[in-house]
């Protein structure tokens, strides 16, 4: 089984959903409301643990606008290596030191560093409770249908 990230329509909270027919439809674990599918990487079922504590914490202490402007300080920076993405994230939001230090103990640093991109990608485009594309979650969107939804 894999599991690709969503992102709660009414809050915003990122979840891993699973992929694949016949997957039971999964509620928003915050607020219960439809989790549509974000754009980003697989997940095996032993990451899901560390993606939702990382979601968490992002959730409680990232602001939608910080989180774009780290995300846009890191494509200024073009390639960053995998291994030291953590690191560098981790200097610029100080508060997710402490878990992705806990996270680093049981998962490799690139897999931490490719939930971080994707988590402050959803964070930075939460913009109002009604502002969101809803998606069927039957089908993995393409990025064109995606931008497109958040530009109506
Ligand atoms: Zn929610």
């Amino acid at each position: 089984m894999e599991y690709l990230p969503g992102r709660c329509d009414a809050c915003g909270f990122v979840v891993l959903i699973a992929h694949g027919a016949g997957s039971p439809h999964r509620g928003c674990p915050k607020c219960d409301a439809d989790v549509s599918v974000f754009p980003g990487a697989k997940h095996r079922e032993d990451e899901r643990g560390a993606f939702e504590t990382l979601s968490q914490r992002v959730h409680d202490s990232v602001a939608p606008g910080e989180a774009a402007r780290v995300l846009s300080e890191f494509e200024e920076l073009g390639d960053v290596e995998p291994t030291s993405m953590p690191t560098w994230l981790v200097s610029r939001l100080p508060a997710l030191s402490q878990t992705i230090a806990a996270l680093a103990l049981r998962l490799p640093t690139q897999s931490i560093g490719t939930m971080l991109i994707t988590l402050l990608r959803a964070r930075s485009s939460v913009r109002t409770r009604s502002g969101f594309l809803s998606l069927s979650g039957d089908s993995y969107p393409d990025a064109s249908e995606v931008s497109k939804g958040r530009l109506a």
